[in-house]
């Protein structure tokens, strides 16, 4: 037999292509398989959590990878191997496991928090992991590590969430803080209203005796004279004080219009990070998240359709799920391929004709420049035989053929090799763009 490391590496191997990267290093970047007594393997990570969330959704996956080493079905069991270390800055990417009776959604008046917005469901990935980690740099040492903390961005792509989810921790950390957060439009109407009701040294007070502010949308101020000059002064108070100040905007301070300079050269005294719109990965990621959050099931083939139709930002995802979720509830439909692509209106209910399969053999021989009688012949060459492999997966999906049927087509193949081919093409169908882009040119075009 062989040794137990020589199995989990192949099986973290196989696991490795079907999972993004993120997931796959949180969940099995520190696991270990300990022992094997048949039926059971046993299999250790560095912590509940992560067992928790293998077990939720990442057990099937992980039995058939190990299966396919042992040549038998094991029975999992999932323990700990140690804590992490004090001090560890967690996953890289993290993900809720939702209470059902989810707290209600309101923000706390004391500081302007909102409750959903922390760390514990904010994915990390390529276009936030910078600013994640400068602000994992603050909550170790506010005040001292980045002062001001400037993020800036688009629309939707987690400004407000991340700069939430920092006093979420620092005030996890210590519960006495006085900290607030407020748009740039509330700290303005709260000193509209203290100018009227002449307490504005109140106002003054309140802002100018925080341990860390954070303001959100601070672009709203271009213009703004007055507000200006007020942001300025509490601005200098809490800065020589060491208190912490966080700012978002949908710029970069040096270019938000009628801005003071000495407004903006403050802005940019600290650090200024970018979040850019999510990549594919990380929109997968999202996905994943916000389905296990609504409570509902996507497989794997409709989350990388979704992610791969909806590039704009985590806002405009997230509202695209919500309707997918509330759709599928109405019609009492489970969320599939079918209907997703149905949602976004690309063409075919199940219902309505299919293409022939002639049809369909010549789209894939078209795009992979080669001829269909290669695609139903023997050849081996690369690109025939992935076009091929294209060819049953299509055939599955879009035309439902039964394995057997598909092999007939495709030269005589037994239904093993089809059932390969399927499933090969359905995780590259995740991990490569450019035959994801293929695919889904090919499918648009039935
Ligand atoms: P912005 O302030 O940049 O316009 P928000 O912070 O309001 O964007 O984010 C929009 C939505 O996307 C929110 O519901 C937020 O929870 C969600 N969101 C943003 N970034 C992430 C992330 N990294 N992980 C999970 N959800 C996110
Ligand atoms: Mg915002």
């Amino acid at each position: 037999m062989k040794n137990l490391d020589l199995i989990w590496q192949n099986t973290l191997a196989e696991l490795k292509l079907q999972l993004s990267s993120p997931v796959f290093k949180t969940l099995f970047g520190k696991s270990q398989l300990i022992k094997i007594n048949r039926p059971k393997a046993i299999v250790a990570t560095n912590s509940a959590y992560i067992n928790d969330l293998i077990k939720k959704r990442y057990q099937i996956p992980l039995a058939t990878a190990l299966k396919n080493q042992l040549g038998w079905q094991p029975q999992l069991v999932l323990t700990v191997s140690q804590e992490p270390p004090p001090g560890d800055n967690g996953p890289l990417f993290q993900i809720t496991t939702p209470k059902k009776a989810a707290s209600p959604a309101h923000y706390d008046s004391r500081t302007g928090l909102h409750p959903r917005f922390t760390f514990a469901n904010f994915v990390v990935g390529n276009a936030n992991n910078f600013a994640y980690a400068a602000a994992q740099g603050i909550i170790k040492n506010p005040g001292f590590a980045y002062n001001p903390f400037f993020v800036w961005g688009g629309v939707g792509v987690g400004k407000t969430h991340l700069i939430q989810a920092i006093g979420h921790e620092l005030l996890r950390q210590k519960p006495d803080l006085h900290l607030r957060y407020v748009s740039a439009e509330t700290f303005t109407n709260d000193l509209v209203q203290a100018i009227r009701s002449k307490e504005i040294s109140r106002f003054k007070q309140k802002y100018r005796q925080l341990d860390t502010l954070i303001i959100d949308d601070i672009q709203f101020i271009s213009g703004k004279e007055y507000v200006q000059e007020e942001i300025f002064h509490t601005f200098n108070n809490l800065y020589i004080a060491n208190k912490q100040i966080i700012l978002s905007s949908d710029c970069r301070p040096e270019e938000i219009p009628k801005l003071e300079d000495r407004l903006s050269s403050r802005f940019m005294g600290g650090l200024t990070v970018d979040i850019q719109p999510p990549d594919y990965e990380m929109r997968v990621a999202i996905i994943r998240q916000r389905a296990e959050l609504l409570g509902i099931e996507i497989p794997q083939e409709a989350i990388s359709f979704i992610a791969e139709t909806v590039e704009t930002n985590i806002r405009e995802l997230e509202g695209f799920l919500t309707q997918i979720s509330a759709l599928a509830k109405s019609q009492k439909r489970k969320i599939d391929l079918v209907m997703v692509r149905e949602f976004f209106g690309l063409k075919k209910t199940r219902s309505s004709r299919r293409p022939h399969y002639r049809h369909l053999l010549s789209v894939v021989a078209k795009t992979f420049q080669v001829k269909t009688s290669d695609i139903q012949g023997k050849a081996r060459r690369k690109n025939i035989a992935l076009a091929r492999h294209v060819a049953a997966y299509l055939l599955r999906k879009e035309l439902e053929m039964p394995l057997e049927k598909v092999g007939q087509i495709l030269g005589g193949r037994d239904h093993t090799t089809i059932m390969h081919a399927e499933n090969k093409i359905g995780r590259l169908f995740s991990t490569n763009q450019q035959l994801r882009h293929q695919i889904i040119a090919i499918q648009k075009e039935l």
